[in-house]
């Protein structure tokens, strides 16, 4: 099978150097295996995602010197994928209406969160169906009910072999809000299948989210591709590199006079 690569931003802010190493990293293992890669614009939250930064983000890849295959695909374009693979999993029983709240979940759980921080889910509505309207479809949320105590493992290309497990290490995620969107592991495992990736390569803040879309694709019927997590890039003061952080976003770089080769000596 031909290798098929991703680069899938989400554009609510400049582009910073921890992601643009990630991408690298993906066209990296695209060229070595011979392959494709393809780009995704990660664009579901409407609130978040601005049309500047999705310019702003191809303009500074490009000049990076990344290159992918054809135009990119927009998550915002593909909602009727979402929802066909929603109702396939909300049909099979798979999924359980949630009225909780982030800070409901918050204050309810005493159990540790998760490693990508997430509060494990206690189970509050799993437990209590009755509390539930369905009527009214937007004041909740609707979980993928994890199979509790399964051991959720795979080898990362990377990190070597990995395992979670559900329940333990994640409790019941979201597929899909209230405000109608898909959630960030629907909409990805929708996609992934779709555009025939047969490697991602992430940040490994996103491991735990591995294990979770694992379970997605085996409950959809899709084959999952294989994984490639990179290591996350920190500041001088120790701490992740955020959007936030705009000292290190490549607009403010190469404003600094920073070439491209520059930035990949960085990593290189
Ligand atoms: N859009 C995500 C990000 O910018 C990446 C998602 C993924 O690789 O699945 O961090």
């Amino acid at each position: 099978m031909k290798y098929r690569g991703r680069i899938a931003p989400t554009p609510t802010g400049y582009l910073h150097l921890g992601h643009a190493r990630t991408f690298w990293f993906a066209q990296e293992r695209a060229r070595q295996n011979n392959g494709t890669l393809l780009y995704r614009n990660e664009d579901l939250d409407p609130a978040r995602c601005k049309p500047e930064f999705r310019a702003s983000t191809l303009e500074d890849l490009r000049w990076l010197g990344l290159e992918w295959e054809g135009e990119p695909v927009s998550q915002s374009e593909r909602m009727p994928e979402y929802r066909a693979a929603f109702e396939t999993l909300r049909a099979s029983g798979q999924l359980f209406p949630c009225a909780c709240s982030r800070k409901d979940i918050r204050e309810a759980t005493t159990a540790p969160h998760s490693e990508d921080g997430e509060p494990i889910y206690p189970g509050t509505c799993r437990k209590n169906p009755s509390t539930i309207n369905p009527q009214k479809s937007t004041d909740y949320n609707w979980r993928f009910r994890v199979p509790e105590g399964e051991p959720i493992e795979f080898t990362d290309a990377h990190f070597g072999p990995q395992k979670f497990i559900a329940g333990k290490d994640f409790g019941d995620f979201p597929v899909w809000q209230k405000n109608g969107l898909p959630a960030y592991q629907l909409a990805v495992v929708v996609d992934d299948a779709a555009m025939e990736i047969t490697e991602v390569v992430r940040g490994a803040d996103l491991l735990t989210s591995t294990a979770r879309q694992l379970l997605l694709f085996r409950a959809l019927g899709l084959t999952p591709p294989a994984f490639y997590h990179c290591e996350l890039m920190h500041d001088e003061n120790g701490k992740r590199l955020a959007k936030r952080n705009d000292a290190l976003s490549l607009r403010e770089l190469r404003a600094k006079g920073n070439t491209p080769e520059d930035l990949r000596a960085r990593w290189e």
